[in-house]
């Protein structure tokens, strides 16, 4: 009856830091690990502990990342807490062409860019319970000293009040119910109109349609029984 399109699709998610946007994402990679892809950004901010080179990001010299600018690799680029965060091109066309989803996790700059450039992508957003709570994450990673949670508090602050342009918000209180609700978000962005490529009747379908507009009934009957 339909035939919807098979391409992949492109998913923003931004969240202030500490929002659990992470945590979200790898529990969707857990559920459909061969349907979606994450996309690796590169950054010039130093690993913290843990971070490994080329699985959280591809850590690059503020130097090398501007070479990179220039050589127009990126997508899409920021300066966001006096670090730069760029999507790496390469990979994310041949993912979507798969019929593959690509997640980029960008903050909202990042997004809004995105969205000037791929309009059909999916924008969701994750919101901390609160503000405070957020807070009590930060601290409780603890891996950003005190002047570093206020200046994530405040680009939060700023980003919470961008969540207008985003297309879904989600509260992430219990990790479990978060992620539920994104993934009813991408099943519900599989099933839009515009992803319909072609409406179309079968042969048979098409002469019960015929016989049915020339209120020819007893034949119409006799094809559906
Ligand atoms: P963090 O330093 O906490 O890993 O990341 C800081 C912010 O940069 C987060 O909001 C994160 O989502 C965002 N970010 C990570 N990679 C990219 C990217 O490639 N582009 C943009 N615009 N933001 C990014």
């Amino acid at each position: 009856m339909i035939k919807q399109k098979k391409t992949g699709q492109v998913i923003v998610i931004s969240a202030p830091s500490g929002a659990g946007k992470d945590t979200v994402v790898k529990e969707l990679m857990k559920n459909n690990p061969d349907e979606r892809w994450v996309s690796v950004s590169a950054t010039s901010r130093a690993p913290r502990e843990g971070e490994q080179e080329g699985v959280d990001y591809y850590y690059l010299s503020k130097e090398e990342f501007e070479k990179k600018i220039e050589e127009g690799y990126f997508l899409e680029y920021t300066n966001y807490a006096g670090n730069y965060y760029g999507t790496p091109k390469e990979y994310i066309e041949k993912k979507i062409n798969k019929g593959i989803d690509v997640i980029l996790i960008i903050e909202i700059e990042g997004a809004a860019n995105i969205k000037k450039l791929i309009p059909e992508a999916v924008f969701i957003f994750i919101m901390p319970p609160s503000l405070k709570e957020l807070v009590r994450r930060l601290k409780k990673r603890g891996t950003e000293d005190n002047e570093k949670i206020l200046k994530r508090f405040h680009a939060a602050y700023q980003e919470i009040n961008e969540v207008t342009k985003y297309n879904y918000v989600v509260v992430n209180d219990k990790l479990e119910d978060a992620v539920n609700k994104v993934e009813s978000i991408l099943n519900a962005e599989k099933c839009r109109v515009d992803r319909i490529e072609e409406v179309f009747l079968d042969t048979k379908e098409e002469e019960i349609h015929e016989l049915l507009m020339e209120k020819d009934f007893d034949n119409a009957k006799q094809l559906i029984k």
